[in-house]
């Protein structure tokens, strides 16, 4: 049996949306009848069928993944029991090498930051401050370090370009040529990473 719940708003458009992997929700002009949202279902009923069996495939291998004895630490799973006080070994690992990378590309960029800080924070894997000050979310210890070089990368150009703009993607490019390719990569385990950091941290 589907679960669907029907939204009428002023608009023009017709949307179908699976959400929480089983609920499908469909939202539709004002002016629609049961008639047509049930005729709307029955014309999409074998994509609805198949997103939810995808959906559900992924958040049951996305539990296992981060349910187990093993700790995502740098990008490579290992066993949890290599870690005495996992909590403080991550964090200290991950500010050690945070600082490495900012005062290294700091010089290079000839740049200058207030300091770093680690957050707890899960909408964000790095931000600069108006004082740049850099800080950087404790998610980016599950990370591989080319991807922790990058936000790095990201966060100093911030100090010269407070925006994403063209100079600024420019001034990214110019320090880390493949930060596209990294930045996918931070962006499809991003789902991983907040699950291991609500269960690490
Ligand atoms: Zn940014």
């Amino acid at each position: 049996m589907l679960k669907i719940t029907i939204i009428k708003r002023s608009q023009k458009s017709i949307r179908l949306r699976i959400k929480n992997h089983q609920n499908v929700i469909l939202s539709v002009p004002k002016h629609y009848n049961n008639a047509h949202c049930e005729q709307i279902i029955e014309q999409n009923r074998k994509w609805i069928e198949s997103k939810i069996l995808l959906l559900q495939t992924k958040e049951r291998e996305l539990s296992q993944l981060t349910q187990t004895q093993k700790i995502l630490y740098f990008g490579q799973w290992l066993d949890i029991a290599k870690f005495a006080n996992p909590k403080e070994i991550l964090a200290n690992d991950l500010k050690d090498l945070i600082c490495k990378y900012a005062s290294e590309l700091a010089n290079k960029m000839s740049l200058r930051y207030e300091d770093i800080k680690l957050t707890n924070a899960k909408s964000y894997f790095g931000l600069c401050t108006n004082k740049n000050l850099l800080k950087f979310s404790l998610m980016l210890c599950f990370a591989p370090k080319n991807c922790i070089e990058y936000v790095v990368i990201h966060e100093l150009s911030h100090i010269t370009h407070k925006n994403h703009s063209k100079n600024f993607w420019n001034l990214v490019e110019e320090f880390c040529p493949d930060y596209k390719c990294r930045r996918k990569m931070l962006r499809e385990n991003a789902e991983i990473y907040k699950r291991m950091l609500a269960r690490i941290f």
